[in-house]
């Protein structure tokens, strides 16, 4: 039985005073979710607030990013060590904004699917769980391509790593049309796409498969997790909007308490 996880990507919000409020109104109910791992992603400068409030709770932390480097001249770029001093479980890797952002550099995504499987490698060897985020953009979900997207990722992983590494990450499935726009996936659909992906890493390692958790992300709210994460091969969710306000992370968090 996979147990599940919710996690609170914050993106680029937030202030000193808007986080402590938040934080508080989410420790104040998590023992309404205990069962549940719960993880939060706030952007890196407000890290040491964030592992200072969650210390003594059962709560995790982490980055929304990191780079493949360990140290060097790579400005704005944040390592696996630098994670590792602020006690970081988790790292999101690949989020499809990042991908934007570097697709506008002029890097194609075949190449982004390589170096999101150095960051999630850097990661695993730092002791940190990846979350790998993988999802279709609304063109290529409107050709039928989302098996090919998801497939073409989760084969670069396996083949770089090797499928056991996947036994310490999460994968999330986010698909582009549905983050930030209000559209969920439907339930169904996501399963499917959820239950792709476990039979592709089932071919490799059907142990690995079938712990392996799966999040789904994308317009996840306090009234449409429930059905979302009662699939059977939905294991959580990757929260972004609604992570921002106490009342519906939580709803969102005892959603997953009895999927
Ligand atoms: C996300 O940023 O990963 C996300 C799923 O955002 P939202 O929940 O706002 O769609």
């Amino acid at each position: 039985m996979r147990k599940a996880l919710v996690a609170g990507n914050w993106k680029m919000n937030g202030s000193s005073d808007s986080n402590k409020h938040l934080l508080e109104g989410i420790i104040k109910e998590s023992a309404s979710f205990s069962s549940v791992d719960v993880a939060l992603f706030p952007p890196s400068v407000y890290l040491q607030q964030v592992q200072e409030a969650l210390v003594s709770t059962e709560l995790a932390w982490g980055t929304q990013n990191l780079s493949q480097f360990e140290k060097g001249a790579y400005t704005g770029e944040i390592s696996a060590p630098m994670l590792n001093d602020f006690g970081c479980s988790y790292v999101l890797i690949g989020h499809s904004e990042r991908r934007c952002l570097y697709a506008e550099i002029g890097l194609d995504q075949l190449i982004l699917d390589y170096i999101i499987a150095e960051k999630y490698a850097v990661a695993i060897q730092a002791g940190i769980t990846p979350i790998i985020c993988i999802g279709e953009s609304p063109e290529e979900h409107e050709q039928g391509k989302t098996e090919e997207v998801i497939a073409r990722l989760v084969d670069i992983v396996i083949a770089q790593n090797g499928v056991q590494a996947l036994s310490q990450a999460v994968l999330a499935y986010e698909p582009v049309w549905a983050i930030g726009t209000g559209k969920s996936a439907t339930p169904e659909w996501a399963q499917e796409v959820h239950s792709f992906m476990r039979e592709r890493i089932y071919k490799h390692d059907p142990e690995t498969a079938e712990s392996i958790q799966i999040l789904y992300g994308g317009s996840v709210k306090g009234d449409n997790a429930a059905p979302l994460f009662s699939m059977p091969d939905i294991d959580g969710g990757l929260i972004g909007g609604a992570s921002l306000d106490a009342d519906e992370f939580v709803k969102i968090c005892q959603a997953a308490v009895s999927y």
